[in-house]
């Protein structure tokens, strides 16, 4: 798969290079001057509503108290503290995913990371935090030749200043999360994480911003997090490009 899938990456990138460029979210021609995403898709990116749970920004009911447990994150681990999210996952951010996770436009990332990083200077994270992409397997991380997370993570860690540390891997099972429900999503990536060697020293009391394309129930956050926690991190925040919100679409984790 690893040799056929790269090649094939190779020649899709090239047919891309040879095509005048188009939207990632609508596949429009792009006019001078416009990158990756065009003005129209960019003003439908839709942010959710408010107001929103202070903890995982789902948008609440107006009129539900704010002490009343959030449905959406009231099952997260204490280890996760909080998600950020910079759109709803409905055309055209479905469309920008889709783009960067399966074929093969990484320079989208620029533009998400960009983004996701409007999202942080209200957090007031401290200047020790360290970004750590949410990794994927090493399957699919061959066969793709990147792993998304990763690519939003470098332009974040750029533009933010803090750090790239890729503390985490990705340990067998943990098949892709399309499909399943709640439960199912839990059990599938309970064990799919474990530290990188070495990393638990760099992590020790430090804030972490977990960087991922999607957020869906947060079951893939809420496993990485307890690995985190456990390497010694005082502090977890997702970062993730996309939610899905009821009847938004079903992908990531
Ligand atoms: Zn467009
Ligand atoms: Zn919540």
């Amino acid at each position: 798969m690893g040799a056929v899938g790269s090649v094939r990456g190779a020649f899709d990138r090239m047919v891309h290079l040879l095509l005048p460029p188009a939207c990632h979210g609508c596949r429009s021609p792009l006019t001078p001057g416009q990158e990756q995403v065009c003005q129209q898709c960019r003003t439908l990116l839709r942010p959710g509503g408010h107001p929103r749970c202070s903890r995982c920004h789902a948008p609440r009911g107006t009129g539900v108290h704010p002490s009343r447990p959030c449905p959406e994150c009231v099952h997260w681990p204490s280890e996760l503290n909080r998600a950020r999210w910079s759109y709803v996952l409905a055309p055209p951010a479905d469309a920008l995913v889709h783009g960067l996770k399966y074929d093969g436009w990484p320079e989208l990332a620029g533009f998400m990371a960009h983004r996701m990083a409007r999202l942080v200077p209200p957090l007031k994270l401290p200047e020790e935090t360290r970004l750590v992409p949410v990794p994927t397997t090493p399957e699919r991380e061959r066969s793709r030749g990147y792993n998304q997370a990763h690519l939003l993570a470098w332009p974040l860690s750029r533009e933010l200043g803090f750090p790239l540390l890729p503390g985490l891997a990705r340990q067998g099972g943990g098949g892709t999360q399309v499909s399943l429900q709640r439960d199912e999503r839990r059990a599938n990536v309970e064990e799919a994480f474990r530290p990188v060697p070495g990393a638990s020293t760099s992590l020790k009391d430090r804030v972490v911003l977990l960087v991922d394309d999607v957020l869906t129930t947060g079951a893939t956050a809420s496993a990485a997090a307890r690995v985190l926690g456990a390497m010694g991190a005082s502090h977890v925040t997702l970062l993730a490009f996309a939610r899905t919100l009821d009847g938004s679409g079903a992908e990531g984790g």
